[in-house]
């Protein structure tokens, strides 16, 4: 039997399918968005048809990093399931692919949210999973 001394905690994405790390630390993350060799469409994670054209010829990308927040709102009551601290900020982030992505605003203000504002993804532990591995999920902060 393993102890918890044979492997050190390694951060996991929590979203696989969407969400690949860059690094061992599980700091830097990238999205993964699946652009369709026919049509040129991109669509967030990694997909088996194109969402435009519904052809199955896609190739994983990795998404750009920059996005702008179209949309945001204040979450007062959170799901149960929900490991931050609330009331927090849920954004939709729309990427130069055109791909939107949901996901919770960091590191600013709530009154300093816009619609327009430039941001950037970030990553943040979420939780462990059962082997006590830090979860890491994406996130948004105001573009540096
Ligand atoms: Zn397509």
């Amino acid at each position: 039997m393993n102890s918890p001394s044979d492997a050190a905690p390694t951060p996991q994405s929590a979203m696989p399918q969407v969400l690949r790390l860059l690094d061992a630390a599980g700091t830097q993350g990238v999205l993964i968005g699946s652009r369709c060799r026919r049509c040129g469409a991109t669509s967030l994670g990694q997909q088996r048809a194109c969402a435009n054209c519904a052809m199955s010829d896609l190739e994983t990308v990795d998404l750009s990093t920059r996005g702008a927040l179209m949309s945001f709102t204040i979450v007062h009551r959170a799901a149960p399931s929900w490991p931050g601290p609330v009331p927090y900020a849920l954004g939709e982030v729309e990427l130069p692919e055109s791909v939107t992505v949901n996901g919770e605003i960091v590191g600013c203000p709530f009154e300093a949210l816009h619609v327009g504002m430039a941001v950037e993804l970030t990553v943040r532990v979420c939780g462990h999973d059962a082997a006590s591995n830090p979860l890491v999920i994406h996130k948004f902060q105001p573009a540096g």
